[in-house]
């Protein structure tokens, strides 16, 4: 049949009226039909980081709004302090080092979650110019408390980056009120685009921050300048923006509020479905791990053996274990465009294909009971 499912935490499925808007033909990205788009895209995208910063969109994957925020704010040999606890902290780790920042690490190992007392404590140590933090740590599933650890960067003064990547859109990132100076985000997790667009919410005391590491396609004064005049700096992936306004119209039809508490509820769903087939879950059992959930394979099962039966018997894709928890640990995608059939049908194949691994697991049990934890509204979103 050729039906496939796409279950990863990104990229994650297109709702078919933003494939439509991305499969139209091209527009001029200085043409009168263009403009309002981008412009009304700029608008939705302060209303999804919550915040009246500038957004400056690139035409990048996340990883290049990363590097839009290390070029702009670094100056060799500058301190600064990553907060890591997976892949992606590392990732901060490595971009800072390779613009010769001196880089200070306050690291966890990975699946735990960074305290803001610990970074206060480090703050109290060591100056950092900005501290680098990762809300959703999408290799563990482990959501950070950005509030508590944006307050104790701010009280030692210093700037406070966040890679929102795979929660944007998903749970709620307040930039604005929870003080955040920079925010990157990609086009393909809970945006409910296709890959190839980033973007970084910047603040004014960033803007003025800015350190002398070269940069020219990421120089975030350039594209603010241009943005402000709707006159992109460079052809922006025009497609990609007009499938953006789209996504971005639909979750302001549903409401962030309501998103982030369908989001709330598909991690529930996710979870209850998991422990009711007797399995051990890696990230937190708790309400603000909704982007992703990391679950233990049971003992003398390989979680490729699970990722790849699902894929080969049902042209499923969902995410192995990353770096040292390949194998490990498999980890069920529900942020964007899921609904909680979306997470029930992770949770039968996964069922069958590891009762065809041999593992002993409680059968029948988990799509009920995935079912009975989305069913009833979250009052904390
Ligand atoms: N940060 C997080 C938390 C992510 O999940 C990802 C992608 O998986 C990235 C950064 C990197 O983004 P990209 O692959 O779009 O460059």
């Amino acid at each position: 049949m050729g039906k496939r499912y796409l279950f990863t935490p990104g990229p994650t499925p297109v709702p078919p009226e933003v494939l439509a808007a991305v499969g139209a033909p091209v527009l001029h990205h200085r043409s009168p039909d263009f403009l309002p788009v981008y412009e009304r895209v700029l608008a939705r995208l302060r209303d999804v980081c919550r915040t009246e910063n500038d957004v400056l969109l690139f035409g990048s994957s996340g990883t290049g709004a990363f590097e839009s925020a290390v070029a702009n704010l670094v100056s060799p040999g500058e301190p600064h302090l990553v907060v890591s606890a997976g892949a992606f902290g590392e990732r901060w780790e490595a971009m800072l080092a390779a613009f010769g920042a001196d880089v200070d690490v306050l690291r966890y190992a990975w699946g735990e979650t960074p305290d803001a007392d610990d970074l206060r404590a480090r703050l109290r140590e060591r100056d950092a110019k900005a501290v680098w933090l990762v809300q959703s740590e999408t290799s563990t599933g482990v959501v950070a408390d950005v509030r508590a650890l944006a307050a104790a960067a701010k009280e030692a003064g210093a700037l406070v980056v966040v890679d929102a990547v795979s929660s944007l859109g998903a749970i709620p990132c307040e930039t604005d009120a929870w003080g955040l100076d920079v925010v990157v985000a990609g086009s393909q997790k809970a945006l409910m685009c296709p890959p190839g667009l980033g973007l970084a919410a910047v603040s004014p005391a960033a803007l003025a921050a800015t350190g002398s590491a070269p940069r020219f396609y990421f120089d975030w004064e350039r594209t603010r300048k241009g943005q402000a005049t709707l006159d992109a700096p460079v052809t922006l992936p025009v497609s990609l923006v007009c499938g953006l306004d789209v996504a971005l119209g639909l979750i302001a039809e549903e409401g962030l509020d309501a998103v982030f508490d369908r989001h709330i509820r598909l991690g529930r769903a996710a979870r209850a479905g998991a422990k009711a087939l007797g399995l051990e879950l890696f990230s937190p059992d708790d309400d603000r791990s909704a982007v992703v959930t990391a679950v233990r394979t049971p003992d003398g099962i390989d979680a490729t053996e699970l990722v790849v039966g699902l894929r080969d018997r049902f042209d499923i894709t969902i995410a192995n274990g990353h770096g040292p928890l390949k194998g490990k640990v498999f980890r069920l995608g529900h942020i964007g465009w899921f609904d909680v059939f979306d997470v029930t049908t992770q949770l039968a194949a996964v069922e069958i294909v590891l009762a065809e691994l041999g593992a002993g697991i409680e059968r029948g049990v988990a799509v009920s009971a995935a079912l009975e934890a989305y069913e009833h509204s979250t009052t904390t979103a």
